[in-house]
């Protein structure tokens, strides 16, 4: 079955049921059952999509979870709150004192501060590795999770998965992904030989900006830690977020596909621009991370990154004032554009920026790219 086809038709096993096109959403905190067997079956170690209490699902959480385990490739699926819940989750599970992790520099913001000031100080060693090392030198004795984002968050910098999964599966360390960016769409990770991926479902899988959610997929092996520590800190998502999503990813595809050529003409056009230093955007052919992009990636997402001419503050505030159709705001992968300045993590410290090498996080939604650069256009005469 090809993607589009898939995305229609799996997640509706529970429709049936109730006579309609689309699964019932079910909401609940205690689950009941018939008789004692009933019960004890549920609750047996090895069931996991069987209703037994609210907290580890309903009907409609393990519909989305097998949608999403089926069109990863995976045998499982684990639904959590949101997708630094996910994250969090992954990280715990293979965390501890005596334990070493090892995550490429450009990961998510929050994720490297959960990792320096959460997980360092109960004596899990944590580590950082640039995306174009090979990372063979850094694996030790104990390291427990390889973990990798691609492309890096913000800095958009690309890493060879393939040969970081084949490093690690050498010594038989387990790589998790944050996988958000590519989703399964476009970035087949339990392909390429991530072992555990991970997916902000916030982002282009829900698409609507109207919800929070993260997914992990993996075989049961894989997950099994994971699962275990979900179940144990009561990191689940609510059935009508799962419900939501499960009608997003009817429409991930045809989306992706939209939100692709238009960033891809945003991005090109910026190139162009004299107020822009260099846009960083894999999928561009001068990109540094193209070839990579091209022999991972069947596809690129709407956010990027570009850098503007030296400004000054003022002038770098009057553009991001002057946007009308991108809004400032957090977050990505729904309908509407959205812009951010970008501060990389090493920057952060600093209360005023430097003039040049300001960077613009834009995500581009899926409005008209001739509107899209008329109104670049029009906030790009202030920093000129
Ligand atoms: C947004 C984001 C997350 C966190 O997801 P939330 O659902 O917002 O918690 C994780 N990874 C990446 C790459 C993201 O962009």
């Amino acid at each position: 079955m090809q993607i589009h086809t898939f995305l229609a038709h799996s997640g509706r096993h529970t429709a049936r049921a109730a006579q309609a096109i689309n699964p019932p959403l079910v909401r609940a905190s205690t689950v009941v059952f018939d008789t004692l067997a009933d019960y004890k079956h549920a609750h047996h170690q090895t069931v996991f999509d069987a209703p037994r209490y609210g907290r580890s699902g309903t009907p409609t959480t393990f519909e989305l979870q097998r949608c999403m385990a089926a069109f990863a490739g995976a045998e499982t699926c684990l639904a959590t709150a949101s997708g630094l819940a996910a994250i969090v989750a992954v990280l715990s599970a293979h965390a501890g004192p005596g334990r070493h992790l090892l995550l490429n520099q450009g990961v998510y913001g929050p994720t490297r501060i959960f990792c320096d000031q959460e997980l360092a100080p109960l004596g899990t060693t944590v580590e950082y590795f640039p995306e174009d090392a090979d990372i063979t030198p850094y694996l030790r004795d104990n390291t427990s999770l390889v973990y990798i984002e691609t492309p890096a968050s913000l800095t958009m910098d690309m890493l060879d998965a393939r040969a970081v999964c084949a490093a690690a599966r050498q010594r038989g360390i387990p790589v998790a992904a944050d996988a958000t960016w590519g989703t399964p769409v476009f970035f087949d990770a339990h392909a390429i030989g991530i072992d555990i991926a991970i997916h902000s479902a916030t982002k282009y899988i829900n698409g609507h900006s109207d919800l929070m959610l993260g997914l992990i997929t993996g075989s049961h092996a894989a997950l099994a830690s994971t699962r275990r520590y979900c179940d144990r800190s009561g990191a689940h998502a609510a059935p009508d977020v799962c419900w939501l999503a499960l009608r997003g990813l009817r429409t991930l595809a045809v989306r992706l596909a939209r939100h692709e050529q238009t960033a891809m003409a945003l991005a090109l056009w910026l190139q162009h621009r004299p107020e822009v230093v260099r846009v960083m955007f894999p999928a561009l052919p001068g990109d540094p991370g193209h070839a990579l992009w091209r022999a991972q990636f069947s596809g690129a997402a709407g956010p990027f990154t570009f850098e503007l001419a030296p400004c000054s503050e003022t002038a770098f505030a009057a553009f991001i004032d002057a946007l009308r159709l991108f809004s400032l705001g957090t977050s990505w992968g729904g309908y509407e554009s959205l812009v951010l300045p970008a501060v990389p993590y090493d920057l952060r410290h600093l209360a005023t920026l430097p003039d040049a090498g300001r960077l613009v996080r834009l995500h581009v939604g899926l409005e008209d790219a001739e509107d899209l650069c008329s109104d670049l256009d029009q906030a790009l005469a202030h920093v000129r």
